[in-house]
């Protein structure tokens, strides 16, 4: 199946809101951690949204985002049109400043399903602006679009804030409303990058009563968790019965894969490192001492395996804790 659009998208938003699942938004930046995501939800039968966040997108393209974002989303159709489920890309944390020269593009060559703009460091009323523009862009698209409202305790991407503020149910009904967003991301006490589940002050209450007021307006729009690395099943599994619909889901990834390849290059270092006091010359081949490294550990492909199985198997235990297993709407 080739990957989707974002009326395809609304479609899974849709039925996770009728049966009270989530998505889980996962970021990449580079093949393996792709296809171990495309490996486990193939097997679960559950749609899969990546995410490609500007700083990832700059990373795939040598320093150049739009084509990091032309290289990583004809690598998605690729492999998508391999698989029977329905994968969807979301461009994470887009900030004002690349309105025209990301999003406008991304949006006419048809490289994303949904955008988050991310104006949650201006005022409101120029929040709900540049929300209002995007929408505006993205509506002849069928793309949908994310807005935040509140911050978040941490690093975004480009983006750090010291104070962590709480979402208000009220403002965020005239946020929705005011700019026609399609996803809210809400502040509700999770932080942005790794968290410890234990430390924070998450409110679940609050998600619930930014729901059911949203709802009472008569904007049930889905509502987006960031900073959720760090939370146990338990609470991710609270939160989505709260009315999170969306859960991003990065720094997991990235501790996972590091691990997995420090793990794998230490108990290889003797096939790779020559001994010490001994040189050894990576274009001839040649060392003093008759040492020569093991091409089974060293060819990328090795690692690179390690990794695509470990984020499978992390990606099937959160991608259980949302529900989205077996919920296709594509397979
Ligand atoms: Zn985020």
């Amino acid at each position: 199946m080739p990957y989707l659009g974002g009326k395809e998208l609304k479609r899974v938003y849709e039925l996770a809101q009728r049966e009270g699942f989530a998505l889980v938004a996962n970021n990449f930046a580079e093949p393996n951690v792709l296809i171990g995501l495309l490996t486990a939800y193939s097997e679960a039968k559950s749609d899969l949204l990546l995410q490609i966040s500007l700083g990832a997108a700059k990373f795939a393209g040598g320093g150049k985002p739009l084509a990091g974002l032309r290289a990583l989303s004809s690598y998605v159709r690729a492999l998508a049109a391999e698989v029977e489920i329905g994968v969807f890309v979301n461009l994470d944390h887009i900030t004002p400043d690349h309105i025209q020269d990301f999003i406008v593009p991304a949006l006419e060559e048809g490289l994303c399903s949904s955008v988050m703009i991310d104006a949650s460091a201006l005022p409101f009323e120029e929040n709900v602006a540049v929300t209002r523009q995007v929408v505006e862009l993205a509506r002849p698209h069928g793309v949908l679009v994310e807005g935040e409202l509140g911050v978040i305790k941490g690093v975004e991407d480009e983006i750090s804030s010291e104070e962590a503020f709480y979402t208000d149910p009220e403002e965020a009904t005239e946020f929705v409303a005011r700019t026609g967003v399609d996803l809210l991301a809400v502040s509700v006490g999770t932080q942005h990058g790794v968290s410890k589940g234990r430390e924070l002050a998450l409110r679940v209450d609050l998600a619930r009563q930014i729901a059911e007021r949203l709802e009472a307006a008569g904007h049930p729009v889905p509502l987006v968790l960031h900073g959720a690395s760090g939370l146990s099943g338990d609470q991710v599994r609270a939160l989505v019965a709260a009315g999170i619909r969306k859960v991003n889901k990065d720094t997991t990834y990235q501790y996972v894969y590091a691990h997995t390849a420090c793990s794998f290059y230490l108990e290889s270092r003797a096939g790779i490192l020559a001994p010490e006091g001994t040189d050894f010359d990576p274009i001839t081949f040649e060392s003093g001492a008759g040492w020569a490294p093991n091409k089974k550990l060293f060819d990328p492909r090795v690692v690179g395996r390690k990794v695509q199985a470990a984020i499978a198997q992390v990606a099937r235990e959160m991608l259980n804790q949302v529900g989205s297993e077996g919920r296709s709407v594509y397979a």
